[in-house]
């Protein structure tokens, strides 16, 4: 990966074969998880997102493949039926789940994938790839500002939002089922915490693959 003047340069140990970790971003609704994933995706290589599948009704500025897959219940129905997903799971009365082909694709060519479930499909992901997954929960600075954030990002009725927040509570009682907890208060230094947790993972002796050979060179001298 080419790198600018203003990111430092890459250390032989940076181009070494690592495994692949599954990145999850949960929250209540509107607490930030897609923001953070957005800047993630933005400004952090080797990382893809995992685009799931719903029966919601898309919103306005979505694009269907990119935000979600859309589809009908019945073609859900027949995805869970055929063993299509890793986790799928009951939101807000809508079916979500991960499908399996993508992620396994980006795993294998050494790409990490950021997931935006919920506890649900955390706890299935975790069951099934504990080695692999990083689980990561951000939380409102309060329920007033989740409030604000519904109301401000214009895409609910007021209906929908009063749901997001009924449910916020028990979303947020799940919060020991995380590996980390970051507070979204000021978006930046949220960002920054979410990306060093990212770099860190990345750096796990057992994640890097590459190093047996490479240190095996270096105490050969
Ligand atoms: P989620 O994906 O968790 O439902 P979003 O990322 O869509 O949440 O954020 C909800 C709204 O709050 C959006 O309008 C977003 O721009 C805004 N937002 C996110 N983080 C912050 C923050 N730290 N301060 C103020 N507003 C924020
Ligand atoms: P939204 O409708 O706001 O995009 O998402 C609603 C909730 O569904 C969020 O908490 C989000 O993390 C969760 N979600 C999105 N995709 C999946 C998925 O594939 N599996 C599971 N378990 N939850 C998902």
């Amino acid at each position: 990966m080419a790198h600018d003047a203003s990111s430092p340069a890459p250390t032989p140990a940076d181009s070494l074969h690592r495994r692949g970790l599954m990145f999850i971003l949960s929250s209540p609704s509107g607490a930030g998880k897609t923001t953070i994933a957005r800047r993630l995706l933005a400004e952090v290589p080797d990382i893809a997102m995992s685009v799931s599948v719903t029966t919601r009704p898309m919103r306005p500025g979505e694009v269907d493949g990119k935000d979600y897959h859309f589809v009908s219940q019945d073609e859900f129905d027949r995805m869970v039926e055929a063993g299509e997903f890793y986790e799928w799971a009951h939101v807000f009365g809508k079916s979500y789940g991960t499908p399996k082909a993508q992620i396994r694709a980006e795993l294998k060519a050494g790409h990490d994938v950021l997931f935006d479930i919920d506890w649900q499909g955390t706890q299935q992901l975790y069951q099934k790839a504990q080695a692999d997954v990083v689980r990561v929960f951000i939380l409102p600075p309060s329920l007033d500002e989740l409030n604000r954030r519904l109301i401000g990002r214009g895409t609910d009725s007021a209906e929908v939002i009063a749901a997001r927040m009924e449910r916020a509570q028990a979303e947020i009682s799940h919060w020991d089922g995380y590996d980390y907890v970051v507070v979204n208060d000021d978006v930046e230094t949220c960002f920054a915490k979410v990306q060093q947790i990212l770099e860190a993972e990345r750096m796990r002796r057992t994640r890097q693959t590459g190093l047996i050979d490479f240190v095996r060179e270096l105490t050969q001298a």
